[in-house]
Order: structure tokens, then sequence, then C-alpha cells
């Protein structure tokens, strides 16, 4: 039997199809999010990868922002449930989750089945999120995947001081004009979105192990400032950005199995 999770996201589309035995046969990304055609193309590469169609599927999942715009679906599932599930499955120590996706930040704490406790979210400001990363890297011409790398290459972060993603901007605009080191800047930016974020963190109940998910957990400078800020190592699966449409696929398989 098999199982597959979409995760409809603000800014990309996961889908993961697991077997009954929790064994992923395949997962797919798709940069575009809610709203597009993303959930359809993100599909479609899955089959086509898989060689799977429709009628293989046993139970269909939904979770993330456009959840509800899926019809497929046999459930559609809260993302913070999801992630829970997904980050559980693959670190199963982790008692704190960092998610930060393309438009909202969440912090969940969870017991040790796994099961969430409580949680907190930034969905009101852009400044702390992906989408400050994005604006970012559109500012300093360069390839988010690669805003990591250049972030550790800095022998020190250049502090950001607004609080504000637009002012922000600014404030990078006229540091670049002032000569000052990309790098460093780029440092800078990561360890805003990294203090931000331990903010947000330090207002539940903290507990080890920590992991990030979502795609910013891709980002190795955001990932070395938030250790710093919370005194912790940081754990990082190579599926983090799947996390929520693996939890998806593990709801489906959890429903079946009662
Ligand atoms: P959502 O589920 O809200 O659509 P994701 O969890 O997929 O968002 O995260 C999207 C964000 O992840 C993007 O805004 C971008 O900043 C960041 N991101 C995605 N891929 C990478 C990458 N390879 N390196 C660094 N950051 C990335």
């Amino acid at each position: 039997m098999l199982f597959l999770g979409i995760d409809i996201g603000s800014t990309t589309s996961k889908a993961v199809v697991m077997d009954e035995n929790k064994k992923i046969i395949g997962m797919e990304m798709i940069k575009a999010g809610t709203g597009t055609d993303g959930p359809e193309r993100v599909i479609n590469a899955l089959f086509l990868n898989t060689q799977l169609n429709w009628e293989d599927i046993h139970t269909t999942v939904a979770t993330g922002y456009g959840r509800m715009k899926f019809p497929k679906a046999n459930f559609q599932v809260s993302e913070l449930t999801c992630h829970a599930l997904g980050t559980h499955h693959l670190l199963p120590d982790v008692h704190t989750i960092i998610d930060i996706g393309g438009q909202d930040v969440k912090v969940l704490n969870l017991d040790t089945n796994g099961n969430m406790t409580n949680f907190i979210m930034n969905d009101k400001c852009a400044a702390g999120t992906g989408r400050f990363l994005d604006v970012m890297s559109g500012i300093l011409q360069i390839d988010i995947n690669d805003m990591g790398k250049y972030a550790l290459m800095a022998k020190k972060p250049l502090s950001i001081s607004s609080t504000c993603t637009v002012f922000a901007e600014s404030e990078v605009i006229s540091r670049l004009s002032n000569g000052d080191d990309r790098n460093e800047i780029i440092a800078g930016i990561c360890e805003s979105v990294a203090n931000r974020t331990s903010a947000l963190a330090k207002r539940t109940n903290i507990k080890s192990a920590i992991a990030i998910s979502g795609g910013v957990a891709k980002n190795d400078g955001v990932v070395k400032y938030l250790s710093i800020a919370l005194n912790e190592d940081i754990k990082r699966s190579e599926y983090a950005q799947y996390a929520g449409a693996l939890g998806a696929a593990l709801y489906g398989i959890r429903k079946c199995s009662r």
C-alpha cells in the first residue's frame, strides 16, 4: 500500500510517497506554492520519477497553507501536526522543532512520543522568514542556495539593526554602496534571521534536542547563528524541507493502520 503526503506551502510544493512500512519510495519539490500549478507539477514529477499513478495511491494527505485547495486529498491536516510527525520520524530524540518556511516561522515543543505539546508562530512579519532571505538574495544578486556558503566565509557578521524587511533592505543597499564586505553583510542577514527566531523560540519551553525544518534549514549561515544564539547544537535532517510532506504521508499510514 502506498501513501502520498503533499505539503502545499506559501512558496514551494513538496510531495512524498511512502509504503506501509514507512519506507520512502520517492520525493519531489517544486518552487511554486499555493495558488499556482506547483501542487499539480510536483505530483506529476513524483509520478514520473517513481513510475506511479493515482491508482497506486491508497491514501493522500494534504498539509501546508494550501491544503484545502487540493481536492484529491482524503485528509487535510495542519502543518503543525505534520511537521511534528515528520521530524519525529527523521530525528526521534528531538523535543523542539524550529520550522522556518517561506512566509512564517513556527516553534513546536514535542513530548517523547513526538506529540506536539505547545507551539508558537510568527506569520505576521516577513523579517525572520525565508521571504526576508529571498528579498536579500535578490538585492545581493546571489542564488538563495549559496547564501549559507557565503555567510560561512565571513570573518564576522555585520549586524543588521533594522527589524523590518523594507528598512533592512535599505540598510543592506547602503552597506553595499559603502563598500562593506559582501560576505560579512550576508552573515549579518543570516544572523538577523537567527536572532529573531531564537527570540521566538525562547518564548516556548525549549528542550533538547533542537531540530530545524523547512527550506531555510538548507541555509548553513542561519543554522550556525541559530546554534550560537540558542547555545545549542541544531540537528538537521537531509530531508528537513520535506518534514511536512513526510508527516502527511505518515498521518495517512497511521489512519489506515487503526
Ligand atoms: P513553504 O513551505 O512556506 O513554502 P519552505 O519550507 O519550502 O516554505 O521554505 C522556503 C524557503 O526556504 C525559501 O523562502 C528560501 O528562503 C529557503 N530555501 C529554499 N531552498 C533553499 C536552499 N537551497 N538554500 C537556502 N535556502 C533555501
